[in-house]
């Protein structure tokens, strides 16, 4: 499927979708690309079900509520969705026009780009554990989507930040056991929530200690071999592991973009938040200027300058003359929806 809109918008995390909002605001339709099948990003990916406390007016939200909030918010400009696609080629036509293939071969041609790419496409960090691949999404998982999925199971949680702490915590009355395994002493995370793992008798924490092999068939786990630091091999029962050390991104997909990348981020002008390459706007946590602070709520804010940068390009010498949303509308919305709310 080819398409055509006016913004083409690099990955569908809570900054993308909400990009799809701030453009439609502006008359401007958007196709949006993530390499992921689901949207929402880091909130989907990583903590679908943790409670966001700093949404401006939503004092607490959970993540994937959130998620499901931007989809409603952008709904009315249809945007058009392309999941599970990762970027691939870029390349510009003479009238400023960008044609944006992804890797199953979907031609996307935008006036201008908005790259809400967080820390990149994403994939999980793993272990380097023979035939690991043969039991994930079974046996072995990179984040919780459903805390159900571990009820009753007898759970090996690998990592020592935030992630694992915290998730030893909440799974710790619905699991049949819980064992934190962790190569070193001290955890990297809060420490009231390090303090409250330790004293509770029904989480196992075993460090410094590190993940040697996996046991079992067809997808199904009954082992996990662990060994703590100069000490001798041993096995624990396990039918889940949960490896909790962090997602790769991949940014090498935009590498060719001639967009400039300095390590993991893209430099941008915070007033307009463009790159290095006209027409490309990157926002988010991939932005990086003076200051930077990687929230969601910067990048909402991030998302709304760049539609009204990228504007003056789609849309040449047509002005922006009403500001607020509320002198604007959205479409299919009527007051009395708001009313509802108050
Ligand atoms: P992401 O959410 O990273 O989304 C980027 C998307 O782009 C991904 O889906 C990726 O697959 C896609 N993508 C990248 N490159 C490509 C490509 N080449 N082709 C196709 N798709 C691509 N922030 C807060 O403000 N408050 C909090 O309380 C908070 N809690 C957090 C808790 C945890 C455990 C974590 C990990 C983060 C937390 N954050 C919090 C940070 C917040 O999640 C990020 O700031 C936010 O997700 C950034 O949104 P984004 O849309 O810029 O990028």
């Amino acid at each position: 499927m080819d398409v055509e809109v006016d913004i083409a918008i690099v990955g569908a995390g809570p900054v993308g979708l909400f990009a799809v909002f701030a453009c439609g605001q502006l008359g401007m339709i958007s196709a949006v690309i993530d390499a992921l099948d689901d949207p929402g990003g880091q909130l989907t990916a990583l903590y679908p079900e943790k409670p966001i406390y700093d949404i401006p007016g939503r004092p607490a939200i959970r993540a994937d509520a959130l998620v499901a909030d931007l989809m409603a918010q952008a709904a009315p400009y249809e945007p058009i969705y392309l999941l599970g696609q990762q970027t691939a080629d870029l390349c510009e036509s003479s009238d400023g026009t960008f044609t944006l293939t992804t890797a199953a071969g979907t031609k996307v041609r935008a006036r201008a780009i908005l790259v809400a790419a967080g820390v990149g496409a994403f994939g999980p960090n793993r272990p380097p554990l023979d035939h690991i691949r043969d039991f994930e999404g079974t046996s072995v998982f990179y984040h919780v989507g459903k805390r159900e999925t571990f009820k009753d199971r007898q759970l090996v949680i690998a990592g020592g930040g935030d992630s694992a702490v915290d998730w030893a915590l909440s799974l710790a009355d619905i699991a049949k056991s819980i064992t934190v395994v962790h190569r070193r002493d001290s955890f990297r995370a809060h420490p009231a929530n390090v303090a409250a793992m330790h004293a509770d008798d029904r989480v196992n924490v075993r460090t410094p200690c590190q993940l040697k092999g996996l046991e079992g068939e067809n997808g199904k786990l009954t082992g996990i071999h662990i060994s703590e630091i100069g000490g001798d091999p041993e096995t624990i029962k396990a039918d889940a592991l949960l490896a909790l050390f962090g997602l790769a991104g991949d940014l090498s997909p935009l590498k060719d973009w001639g967009v400039e990348i300095e390590r993991k981020s893209i430099p941008v002008d915070p007033a307009t938040l463009q790159t290095s390459r006209p027409g490309i706007h990157a926002i988010g946590d991939v932005a990086d200027y003076p200051g930077k602070r990687k929230l969601i709520l910067t990048g909402f804010a991030e998302a709304a300058a760049a539609a009204h940068a990228a504007h003056a390009r789609v849309f040449p010498g047509k002005a922006i003359h009403d500001e607020y949303s509320t002198t604007r509308g959205v479409p299919g919305q009527t007051p009395d929806a708001a009313q509802k709310t108050a």
